[in-house]
């Protein structure tokens, strides 16, 4: 049965894709924007840009005011406080802050745990970090469903753990990880604790008070707002913590030849001009967000997710990696290349993603040179799945 999106007439570029005859499904990569996010970027650039922090002038005042709204938002979409949220350029660009800024906190010998599953960004300013101070990465295993294997991870957690960095939702494999467990474990080792949430916020609220995390990152592009933005989220006695990594702009506080002081979060975090359009975009997702039934959305994605799996599941040969919980599936076919398959889809104006989804290690593991994922979005509707599995339905009797 038809299952259609109630909120795809508010994404003008879902209707743009379809008259170019494209089915979008990379949702896990980026999203489309909603008229409200493209009215916020033309109001700014169209009444007058500014930058902010530094000017006494009108149009500095209000592009100032609008930039510091959208960091209430945050605030209080993630149920934090505004000085606890840094803008960054993205999810990467946090996590290298956190691996720059806390690296004096790391001694030869010191253990830093990330799961095996992470994305690159959560693994390899971690790695690089290690190299620099000594440490040593430490790799949680997964159990069968691609769910960190808690039974192994509270073992190899312990009093060297200086941090723990994990991913929430996983970008391929689509599991939740148990994060209470995990964070609580973590913490009375002593270690600071890190959740990568570039893709669990898209997927349901999130409340920092109750999660417990030190630090939690975020890009506004997966959730529907303008690229180029990021959140860093921490916790007051964890932000302390964190040195001064980049230099310049406003994150000053008094500059002199020899020698400078610097503002403490978030300003001191936020070197040079932010992206200031991007973040009053981000500010602009928020508020159409959060006018949205929350229950109808979780109710339509998972309508949608369980459509994808039961479609899966109902053709030959295809093997899904994991159980994925929620928004995204990934998947292989016996006997055919996934290059071949994104190439056939790709055709038929079908816009999944193939490879290795930034998570070569985890690929790798899975002794698997890539895969195909599909991913959803809450404008997607059961069309968008059904020309999916009628492009690969026909891809694969060529192929095969
Ligand atoms: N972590 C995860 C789990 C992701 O899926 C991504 C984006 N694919 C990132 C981090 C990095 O996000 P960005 O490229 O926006 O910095």
């Amino acid at each position: 049965m038809f299952q259609p999106s109630p909120w795809r007439a508010d994404f003008p570029a879902i209707a743009a894709l379809q008259r170019q005859h494209q089915t979008y499904l990379d949702n896990a990569a980026t999203t489309q924007k909603p008229q409200a996010v493209l009215d916020a970027l033309s109001h700014y650039y169209g009444h007058g840009a500014a930058n902010v922090h530094r000017a006494q002038h009108l149009p500095g005042a209000l592009a100032t005011q609008a930039f510091e709204d959208t960091r209430n938002k945050v605030a209080a979409w993630l149920n934090a406080d505004p000085q606890q949220i840094i803008f960054t350029h993205g999810a990467t660009s946090a996590l290298n802050l956190l691996a720059y800024g806390l690296e004096q906190d790391f001694q030869a010998g010191d253990e830093i745990a990330v799961s095996a599953l992470e994305h690159h960004a959560n693994l390899l300013p971690w790695q690089q970090l290690a190299r620099r101070r000594n440490a040593r990465l430490v790799i949680l295993p997964l159990d069968a469903h691609g769910r960190i294997d808690l039974e192994q991870a509270l073992q190899l957690i312990g009093p060297r753990t200086r941090l723990l960095a994990v991913s929430q939702l996983s970008n391929v494999l689509g599991t939740w990880q148990p994060l209470p467990s995990l964070l609580a474990h973590a913490r009375a080792q002593g270690a600071l604790t890190v959740v990568d949430g570039a893709q669990g916020v898209v997927h349901g609220r999130h409340d920092l008070q109750q999660l417990e995390c030190d630090f939690y990152v975020f890009s506004s592009h997966k959730l529907y707002g303008p690229d180029g933005v990021g959140v860093l989220y921490g916790r007051d006695r964890a932000l302390q913590r964190l040195r001064h990594w980049q230099f310049g702009g406003e994150m000053v506080q008094i500059a002199d030849y020899q020698a400078s002081s610097f503002r403490p979060a978030p300003l001191g975090f936020e070197a040079g001009t932010p992206p200031i359009a991007g973040v009053i975009g981000l500010g602009a997702t928020l508020e159409y967000l959060a006018k949205l039934d929350a229950n109808a959305v979780a109710a339509h994605e998972a309508s949608l997710h369980g459509y994808l799996l039961r479609g899966l599941s109902d053709r030959e040969g295809i093997r899904v990696l994991g159980t994925p919980d929620t928004a995204l599936a990934s998947f292989v076919i016996e006997g055919v290349h996934n290059a071949d398959i994104a190439h056939m889809l790709t055709e038929q104006g079908i816009a999944v993603r193939a490879g290795h989804h930034c998570a070569m290690p985890l690929l790798k593991r899975l002794d698997l040179d890539g895969a195909i994922r599909v991913s959803l979005a809450l404008y997607n509707d059961s069309d968008d799945l059904q020309r999916f599995f009628d492009a690969l339905d026909q891809g694969l009797e060529l192929l095969r």
